[in-house]
Order: C-alpha cells, then structure tokens, then sequence
C-alpha cells in the first residue's frame, strides 16, 4: 500500500498513513466548515489503523460542531488543518493533501462532494 508523510505548517503535528491506492487526486467540500478551511482532502477515506499520529495529543485541538459526528483537527501553535474523522464514517480519515510531502494539491484534479446538503 502506498504511504505517505506529513505535516502541519509548524511541524508540531505530523503523521504518516498508507492508502490503499496512490493519491491522484483531491476532494473539496461545499459544507459550511470545508468551505471556509478551503484545503484539499484525500478523496480516500482512510482509516484510523492506518493513520499513525506521531506526536502526543495534546498538540492537537478538535472543534465540533452540529451533529458532532466529524471531528476536526487543528495544531494548536500554527491552526493548520491536517485530518479529520468523517461524519459519514467516524473511524475514518480524510487527510489535508497541502499537508503531505510528496503531494501537490494543485496539481490533482478535483472531486467536489456537495457536504452542504448531502451532510
Ligand atoms: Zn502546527
């Protein structure tokens, strides 16, 4: 399985995950959180064993909202966004793309999922 490493802007929060296939493109979402986060996401859902988080958990900070079935992850020094358990799937992950190493976001064709009313 392909694996990837990564990293928040600062380097406090960093994590390494396999996806069961390369990454070769993103998803953005219309729901009222991604939309205003604007990052590109893995369009995997990846899940929780395979997603390894290599610092303490206090350097993350989690907001919820509505529901409070997605858990949205921050680094508590520089705010970035590195991954998030999903609201569809709660043991899974999607993965903040500008945050890997290896990977341009920019570069990736885009999938958008309509989070706004699908969610
Ligand atoms: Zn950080």
């Amino acid at each position: 399985m392909p694996s990837y490493k990564g990293h928040c802007h600062c380097g406090e929060v960093s994590f390494e995950f396999t996806t069961e296939q390369p990454i070769d493109g993103g998803t953005r979402c219309t729901c009222s959180i991604c939309v205003r986060k604007g990052a590109m996401m893995s369009n995997e859902f990846i899940d929780e064993a395979n997603l390894k988080v290599n610092q303490p958990k206090e350097n993350l900070g989690m907001y919820q909202f509505g529901d409070k079935k997605a858990k949205h992850y921050f680094c508590k020094t520089c705010g970035i966004y590195p991954f998030h358990a999903t609201a569809r799937f709660p043991d899974k992950y999607r993965v903040n793309l500008g945050c890997i190493d290896e990977v341009d976001p920019l570069e990736l064709p885009v999938t958008v999922f309509d989070g706004k009313n699908l969610l």
